[in-house]
């Protein structure tokens, strides 16, 4: 059993039995990735496109800019960010001297931006360095955790440390039949990801875990007779892989209705808000609203959010578009309405900073993802 040998290959690790078991482990999941790789990513290949040999290092920069996109996106979304993030920003200099805001419309439509202002604080800190070799010099940055770290200095400079992704910690979870949310038991994951590590290939290693977890031993349909694991899994014998890995009892995600006003001036300019840096979407801009109280309707709720907000008056008038959107801990409903601005000199009250600008500038500016909707059916109008 699998369960045995990454136990007996563990306390190898701690000095105590040696055992060829493990090595075979990894040598078999070795073996198939070099017939079953994922090919053609960008930050995982030298310059001529070829695969790097053990010896050979790569450029942490694409790399790290690649493990930030991916932290919460899959690869096939991320690899169209990426290219049109290296080809404007292509070196940790250019980040560095980017404005935030720049670096903001880079990563727009990737959600999580406090992640984007953190690549550009941490390009601070960089520039004028040497890379980090250690993960501790990597955790240092903002934005960089313990599985993030170690899986830059695998990729970049094939250096032997484990990586606990999402992926990663499906697979390990099923090979081993864990009884428990791998949330439960980090320290023990890392163990088991530090145990099955190849010593010599520890860059192809991680990355063949990666490709097994999203191509073969996916979430929902694991097909485990593709597996080179499949006989030594404990969650392939008990007949129903999918089980794992274990989870705890989701909770209803909060639901709110936001009212929303697109406040067109005179001349047709409309107005948008800059939030706060600070939390959710810090530093995006947006169309004002707020939470529709209970018992309000939307067109009070637009009106009182615009007045508290901003300090003025509208008239609010036809409904333009409702989006909803969910987000890891809430689901919102936009509901947008066209306003006609009447009284009082927009304030940032709850902001950073306001403007007012024509409806084709808008794409001038990096907005989340349900403000993205909002544009496009205010242009299709227009
Ligand atoms: S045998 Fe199936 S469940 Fe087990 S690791 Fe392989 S794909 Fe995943």
């Amino acid at each position: 059993m699998l369960t045995d040998s990454i136990s007996d290959h563990t306390a190898r690790v701690h000095g105590e039995v040696d055992l060829a078991q493990a090595s075979v482990t990894a040598a078999s999941l070795l073996a198939w990735w070099d017939e079953h790789r994922r090919a053609g990513i960008p930050w995982k290949t030298l310059p001529n496109g070829e695969p790097p040999a053990p010896d050979q290092d790569l450029d942490p920069y694409g790399i790290w800019i690649a493990e930030v996109m991916l932290q919460q996106t899959q690869l096939a979304v991320v690899g169209p960010y990426w290219q049109r993030w290296m080809t404007v920003l292509p070196t940790v200099d250019d980040l560095a001297a980017s404005s935030l805001e720049q670096v903001r419309l880079q990563w727009q439509g990737l959600g999580y931006y406090s992640r984007a202002r953190r690549l550009h604080e941490a390009a601070q800190l960089l520039v004028g360095r040497p890379w980090p070799r250690t993960v501790e010099g990597w955790i240092a940055l903002p934005g960089i955790g313990r599985t993030t770290a170690g899986s830059i200095l695998s990729s970049a400079f094939n250096t032997p440390l484990p990586i606990l992704d999402g992926n990663v910690k499906r697979v390990l979870a099923r090979l081993q039949a864990h009884p428990r949310p791998p949330a439960r038991d980090q320290a023990l994951f890392w163990s088991w990801s530090e145990a099955l590590l190849d010593a010599v290939r520890p860059r192809d290693f991680n990355q063949a875990l990666m490709d097994l977890g999203a191509t073969v031993c996916t979430p929902r349909h694991p097909a485990c007779g593709a597996c080179p694991w499949h006989g030594s899994c404990a969650a392939y014998a008990a007949g129903d892989p999918s089980r794992w890995p274990m989870t705890d009892a989701p909770k209803p995600l909060p639901f709110q209705v936001i009212g929303v006003g697109v406040v067109f001036n005179a001349v047709g300019e409309v107005l948008i808000d800059q939030r706060l840096e600070e939390g959710l979407l810090g530093g995006m801009w947006e169309f004002p609203g707020g939470k529709q109280e209970p018992g309000e309707s939307i067109e009070d709720c637009i009106a009182r959010e615009l007045q508290e907000e901003l300090g003025i008056a509208v008239k609010v008038k036809e409904k333009l578009i409702t989006v909803d959107h969910s987000y890891s801990h809430k689901k919102l409903r936009f509901v947008v309405h066209c306003c006609e601005w009447v009284s009082g000199d927009p304030q940032p009250l709850a902001s950073q900073q306001l403007r007012w600008v024509l409806p084709e500038q808008l794409t001038d500016f990096p907005f989340p993802a349900a403000n993205a909707r909002i544009i496009e059916a205010l242009l299709a109008q227009s």
